[in-house]
């Protein structure tokens, strides 16, 4: 199975690696910075030797990763050099830590409802809650809790468990999350929430980056 170095260092954005197996425009290779989409966390964009990756895909069932490239020239033992998109990830990993400060803010104004999806895109996260009613009286309470937070800085670590078990710690906030996250919310900075209507029973906070 592929090593993550996403979660040992996830501001790397050049690793060299071996392919381990190929198969068409497939590969899969002996450790990775390149993260593929899961828990709602959108994949990387990235290249391997200069060829772009078309889609990275987490195999569920064997938690490995394969990357279906553009082209593919190579077989198994060839030594590649992958870059992933810098920007691109950061700004995912800021909109994925403000998604996580969200989540703890409104979740107790709320009485805890089930949280029935999220995503984290390079210009947008969102969180969705199963809520019987317009959470719109209370946004502009939540974004001020939430601007006072982040005003401030605080350490995030990961607590590792097996594999599927990581835990995003900050303050006391801890979250079972499997995705590639920051050192400190002073990388966030300033977000934007708002709230949107998508069905009856169903409330939804986007998150937005203002710079
Ligand atoms: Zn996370």
């Amino acid at each position: 199975m592929v090593e993550k170095v996403f979660w040992q260092d996830p501001y790397k954005t050049e690793l060299d690696a071996v392919v381990t197996r190929a198969h068409g425009n497939s590969i899969w290779v002996d450790k990775t910075i390149f993260f593929a989409f899961s828990g709602g966390q959108a994949s990387d964009k990235g290249t391997f030797n200069n060829i772009n990756v078309v889609e990275a895909v987490k195999e569920e069932d064997t938690d490995d990763i394969h990357y279906v490239l553009e082209s593919n020239p190579f077989k198994p033992g060839d030594r590649i050099h992958m870059t992933i998109d810098a920007e691109h990830r950061m700004r995912i990993m800021r909109l994925h830590g403000a998604a996580h400060v969200v989540d703890y803010f409104v979740l107790p104004k709320l009485g805890n409802p089930e949280t029935i999806g999220s995503n984290v895109h390079e210009d947008k996260a969102r969180l969705d809650f199963a809520y019987p009613e317009s959470i719109a009286p209370m946004m502009a309470e939540l974004q001020k809790e939430i601007d006072v937070f982040l005003s401030e800085p605080h350490a995030i670590s990961v607590r590792e468990g097996t594999d599927d078990l990581r835990h995003w710690i900050c303050e006391e906030i801890d979250l079972p999350c499997g995705g590639t996250h920051l050192k400190n919310t002073a990388e966030i900075g300033e977000i934007k929430l708002r709230r949107k209507n998508i069905g009856a029973g169903k409330e939804r906070i986007e998150i937005t980056l203002l710079a």
